[in-house]
């Protein structure tokens, strides 16, 4: 399902005519020397492109252009390895449309003192040539991302990946699209939101559709296979009988498989990305999609709980982010559920009635029957788990009426003391950063939501930079956040954004 795009991104280096002919065959040799050795490195998540050194302000400005025009391409890399009068460049990035970085490197690590002279200093002059570039980008307010050092050293390439992973979130969120078979939870307030606002930032399609119409989907899935699917949960996947009848239970859980496929089919016949259900919202479902949803999260899927469209799509947004990264944790949506307050062991335990993405687990998968406790139908069939433990941010996006909000926060997930066998869902434990108080009060100040979007493998820097390009409000709680310095932060982003 989340089918990887060959994105690739564009490596432009700035010269000028000035130093003759020699100079700039140099420079497009030591440009490709560096795109190949960024290509090889095996760091970068998507390929680079070397483009021919940019001199004119014509060639700049079809250069741009093409890259507008170019599905495959996800953003532009610059460089000035000499200096590159800098008016030449502003057609070009008035017209240009994707995510920008600014590489400000140099092709050699060391000043050569034994025979360094004036051609060599005209030849490599990335701190001036970088500078004069950088102001006019400053100029035009243009966001992008500025990556200093050296191009061999590790710690810049990972930064070029990291941001690479953030312009692809720029590029995929226009084409999220989320289908609703509810409306959001009945006087809910966090999980609503303006949704033709959220087309024009992020390019989020969120669509209704009538419960019904996915559910006579589901009830056209044929026994043979839901049959075969079941035989996959049964080799996957733990049963718990918790006392039930087996026969009985595998009915119950016969009941998710048959709406795995179901929803799975239509969504992809429809061209959907991401749903929300509703628990009160049921139409013909029989059980509340709950493993159903949960097998459909690990596919790429975005999900959002009782309506909440918001939570779906950057589920989807945060799950295309971290596409085919090497040794990924998870991704999943999350709820705040309940406190430990005890003094030194504070967290908070995250789960939600069954809907937690699978690729956060740590270690075996069960599945369960148990009653919901909420709604009127049959008691649902989970995939239950505890989580990896680690870093990760726990995301929420929320409306303020006037313009969104992103709030990321940095989070500690660790094991609970003890087990929980009575609790039949999937579990996360995390302490907040800096700490639960801390970061609870922040977070509530800040208007952030009982939903999340988590994952281990995003940064909360990724994820800022990813609202400075759509132009959205975002602020962050870490380690170094202290309250009355958040407070002042919320204040200036009230004029900022207004
Ligand atoms: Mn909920």
């Amino acid at each position: 399902m989340l089918q990887r795009k060959e994105y690739k991104f564009w490596f432009c280096t700035g010269s000028q005519d000035l130093y003759g002919e020699e100079v700039l065959q140099h420079v497009a040799a030591h440009s490709r020397e560096i795109v190949e050795e960024l290509n090889r490195s095996g760091v970068l998540p998507y390929e680079v492109v070397w483009k021919p050194v940019l001199i004119t302000n014509q060639l700049i400005r079809q250069t741009f252009n093409e890259a507008n025009e170019d599905p495959f391409c996800a953003g532009v890399i610059t460089w000035m390895h000499t200096f590159s009068p800098a008016k030449s460049w502003i057609l070009g990035l008035q017209e240009y449309r994707k995510p920008l970085l600014h590489l400000h490197t140099q092709y050699n690590e060391e000043i050569p003192y034994d025979s360094i002279d004036m051609d060599f200093m005209n030849e490599n002059q990335a701190a001036h040539g970088d500078r004069e570039y950088g102001h006019i980008v400053s100029r035009m307010r243009i966001e992008r991302k500025v990556v200093v050092g050296y191009w061999k050293d590790p710690v810049v390439r990972e930064k070029i990946a990291s941001w690479m992973r953030t312009a692809v979130g720029v590029v995929e969120s226009s084409h999220i699209r989320v289908m609703r078979v509810a409306d959001n939870m009945r006087n809910v307030a966090v999980t609503e939101g303006d949704k033709v606002e959220a087309q024009i930032k992020f390019g989020w399609e969120v669509d209704a559709y009538p419960v019904n119409s996915i559910a006579e989907r589901v009830h056209e899935v044929s026994d043979a296979d839901v049959n075969c699917l079941l035989e996959e949960y049964y080799s996957k996947y733990n049963m718990i009988l918790d006392g039930r009848d087996p026969e009985e239970f595998r009915q119950h859980v016969a009941v998710q498989a048959r709406i795995e496929l179901g929803f799975e089919r239509f969504l992809e016949e429809n061209h959907y990305q991401a749903i929300v259900t509703h628990f009160g919202d049921l139409g013909a479902l029989q059980q509340l999609p709950g493993l159903a949803i949960q097998r459909l999260m690990e596919k790429g899927y975005g999900f959002g709980a009782e309506g909440d469209w918001k939570v779906a799509a950057m589920v989807r947004l945060m799950k295309i982010m971290t596409e085919g990264k090497k040794d990924a944790k998870g991704t999943s949506m999350m709820e705040d559920y309940t406190y430990n307050l005890v003094r030194g062991k504070e967290g908070i335990l995250e789960a939600h009635m069954l809907e937690i993405c699978p690729s956060i687990a740590d270690g075996p998968i069960s599945v369960r029957v148990a009653p919901l406790s909420m709604g009127d139908r049959e008691d649902p069939a989970r995939l239950v788990f505890t989580s990896k433990e680690g870093r990760g941010i726990a995301v929420s996006l929320v409306d303020l009426g006037n313009r969104f909000r992103l709030i990321i926060n940095d989070v500690e997930c660790k094991k609970t003391e003890r087990p929980m066998p009575m609790l039949p869902v999937a579990t996360n434990y995390w302490t907040p950063y800096p700490d639960l108080y801390t970061g609870a009060e922040a977070w509530i100040l800040a208007g952030g939501a009982h939903h999340t979007a988590f994952t281990y493998d995003l940064t909360a820097e990724q994820m800022v930079e990813w609202a400075e390009l759509v132009g959205i409000e975002a602020v962050c709680i870490d380690e170094h956040t202290t309250i009355p310095a958040f407070k002042k932060e919320l204040r200036l982003g009230e004029v900022f954004y207004r």
